[in-house]
């Protein structure tokens, strides 16, 4: 089978011809039919390369965000079977460990980050598969933690969605900051994940949604997905706009989605005493912030994480299906491009150039 394998320091994806291994008894083997090219892929490709210096490192098949069809798995998986549809989910659920059992499975113990990718390159190196998982390849083989069977008719390219772009940005809102009716929210950052908040934000019956965003196609597309007010903060200081549109109080919730120390401080600006900010983006490893110790006192405001929005993905996968069934959740819209495996390097380029919400190989 084909798979497009990423040998640092090299940036550039090869796509060759790679050979499965057999299946071990906890494992599923998966064609991929759809795989989303998150910004994520190119953050662990950027920061592997540049680790790995000349000396290079082991290869790796990237992509995490990936749906496909069940065709065999091991002697002892018992949750799906050959022929069931599946969502990927680099983040596992056990449904054993200390988290698991208390309704946080999104820090599952048995969450290791890139493991075994389960094939063979023709020189005999063995390629890591991101997360557990490796989409980006006509098939995979993964653990059945990491995979959660779904019984609907949507289509593939949006159920990998739902992997990673659509749970870390609808969870956010309905499952982190459990945004209440009538609420005032702004989002941060309008690529994919930011475009799933905002959706999440007005499924949960926020009354005025914000985005933000300095790229005018990502400000627009963010009316579809339940914005009120666009915000361009290269015009003038998003911080005093919100503020001002909101009786100088700012928001109840503010979510950053970039990963921007800088913009993570504008979020908590730009949120109300008691209110909630949320940072969903993804800081570079060594990344700090600094707050003013008074008014997080004297305010009340509250500052979170939300990791894969924190959800429970064998319940909350299946929820998402639904609202994307009744209409209450578009993600078709997020996808802007199908593309081959082939081209993924061009995802890569479009994604940067702000020309995408979301690639799609399928
Ligand atoms: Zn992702
Ligand atoms: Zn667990």
């Amino acid at each position: 089978m084909k798979a497009t394998v990423f040998t640092p320091p090299e940036t550039k994806l090869v796509i060759e011809e790679v050979t499965l291994d057999k299946l071990g008894p906890q494992d599923v083997r998966v064609t991929v039919e759809a795989s989303g090219v998150c910004r994520s892929d190119l953050s662990v490709l950027r920061a592997t390369a540049e680790a790995a210096g000349s000396a290079g490192a082991p290869p790796m098949i990237l992509g995490h965000e990936g749906a496909g069809v069940v065709t065999a798995v091991g002697t002892d998986v018992r949750r799906v079977k050959a022929g069931d549809r599946v969502i990927a989910s680099f983040v596992p659920e056990c449904g054993e460990c200390w988290y698991c059992v208390r309704g946080e499975s999104n820090h599952c113990e048995t969450y290791g980050g890139s493991g075994a990718g389960h094939v063979t390159r023709s020189d005999g190196s063995r390629p890591l598969g991101m997360s557990g998982l490796g989409t980006f390849a006509e098939e995979m083989i993964v653990h059945e933690h990491a995979v959660v069977p779904v019984r609907t008719d949507l289509p593939s390219e949006q159920l990998a969605l739902i992997g990673c772009g659509v749970t870390t940005g609808v969870g956010a809102a309905l499952w982190t900051a459990q945004v209440k009716p009538g609420a005032t929210v702004a989002v941060f950052g309008c690529g994919g994940v930011g475009q799933f908040v905002m959706q999440g934000a007005r499924i949960a019956g926020a009354a005025r949604v914000f985005a933000v965003d300095p790229v005018p196609m990502k400000r627009e597309h963010a009316r579809q997905a339940g914005a009120t007010d666009l915000v361009d903060p290269s015009s003038a200081d998003p911080v005093e706009q919100i503020r001002e549109a909101t009786g100088g109080r700012g928001v109840d919730y503010a979510f950053e989605v970039i990963g921007n120390p800088n913009v993570i401080m504008q979020a908590y600006d730009a949120t109300r005493p008691r209110g909630t900010t949320v940072v969903v983006g993804m800081a570079a490893a060594d990344a700090t912030i600094t707050l003013p110790a008074v008014p997080l006192f004297l305010q009340e405001k509250r500052l979170i994480g939300s990791f894969y929005g924190s959800a429970q993905i064998r319940r909350n996968f299946a929820d998402l299906v639904a609202l994307a069934e009744s209409g209450q959740l578009d993600i078709g819209s997020a996808v802007s491009r199908r593309i081959r495996l082939d081209e993924v390097n061009d995802a890569f380029r479009a994604m940067e150039a702000g020309e995408v919400i979301r690639s799609v190989i399928c």
